[in-house]
């Protein structure tokens, strides 16, 4: 950590554990995509630290990689644009075919990160598991999004916590849009609030249940494994399995966006309650347009999604 508390100097691949035979399947884990949730980057370490120390024996191969590195180093969510909006097979094709000298921030870390994704996918493998670690500016348990082939799906499940629907079909060019648009199950947790300690325990456990659920770890070769999993149900107590999103606050570039303070992930909202002050001199009043379930209240100056609206409210709050 340097003096503004960002990660500096940080390698694109944040450890590799592998099978001594080659041919298994493989589990990619991508942390810090954007670039104020170090949270994943921190979970990593420990995981790769634990399976050097009790020695656990892989089934196959897992690579982690870093996202956002120059964000990290500040740390700020982005420098030029978000890196979690521009994996769009449109977006790919044209940076495949650019002058790598004329990329912004984003694009010279996705043009790095792309090249070591393609490496990895380029060996034959039986089965690809991808894993994307982020966290959310407000508060609240964590939860996930996915993309692809049904096996996303049972990936998320496997987890135990909340599963968002519908958010695929709201944000576009997500990087696990791309790794599911290949075939690939593919998840997205959000494992709570950037700076929560809670936060990197989420990821921890998330982490060694993928490793698991992809078959390149033997539960029973995991050290604690009842622990981390309980570890992460225990965070999404009380809350249903299956969540349908249907409405974004979409914010204009550089509109000025205040959320009131207090919102946490998964509160219940009644339509026209007060959520945000928005515009010049943050005159505008933002209401709810229907009664739902709150979801990523914007506690952060950068990125053009104000909040989320889940379908029906789920718990007081
Ligand atoms: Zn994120």
């Amino acid at each position: 950590m340097n003096d503004t508390g960002g990660m500096t100097g940080l390698e694109r691949t944040l450890g590799v554990a592998d099978a001594a035979r080659t041919g298994g399947p493989l589990c990619i884990v991508t942390a810090g995509i954007h670039g104020n949730e170090p949270a994943g980057v921190i979970a990593l370490r420990r995981v790769f630290a634990s399976i050097a120390k009790h020695k656990v024996a892989m089934q196959g191969r897992f690579i982690a990689l870093s996202g956002n590195r120059a964000g990290l180093a500040k740390p700020v969510r982005y420098i030029d644009e978000d890196m979690n909006r521009v994996w769009s097979k449109e977006r790919i094709h044209a940076l495949r075919v650019a002058d790598p000298r004329s990329d912004n921030s984003e694009q010279s870390e996705q043009r790095d990160l792309l090249a070591v994704i393609d490496r990895e996918l380029g060996a034959q493998r039986p089965r690809v598991t991808h894993l994307d670690l982020h966290s959310t500016s407000g508060v609240g348990p964590p939860f996930t999004v996915i993309a692809g082939p049904e096996s996303s799906h049972t990936a998320a499940n496997e987890l135990g916590v909340t599963l968002l629907i519908g958010l695929e079909a709201i944000i576009e060019g997500t990087l696990i849009e791309y790794m599911g648009s290949l075939g690939h199950s593919t998840v997205l947790i959000e494992g709570g609030q950037n700076e929560a300690l809670v936060t990197i325990d989420h990821h921890e456990s998330a982490v060694w249940m993928t490793l698991v659920h992809a078959g390149v770890v033997r539960e029973a070769d995991v050290p604690n494994y009842a622990f981390l999993r309980k570890r992460l149900l225990s965070g999404a107590e009380g809350l249903p399995n299956e969540l349908e999103i249907g409405y974004c606050h979409r914010l204009e570039p550089e509109e000025e966006f205040r959320m009131l303070p207090g919102y946490s992930n998964f509160d219940a909202v009644v339509e026209g309650q007060l959520l945000a002050r928005s515009g010049p001199c943050l005159a505008h009043e933002v209401r709810a347009p229907w009664t739902g379930t709150l979801l990523m209240p914007r506690y952060q100056g950068q990125g053009l999604d104000g909040f989320f609206l889940g379908r029906g409210t789920q718990r007081a709050g």
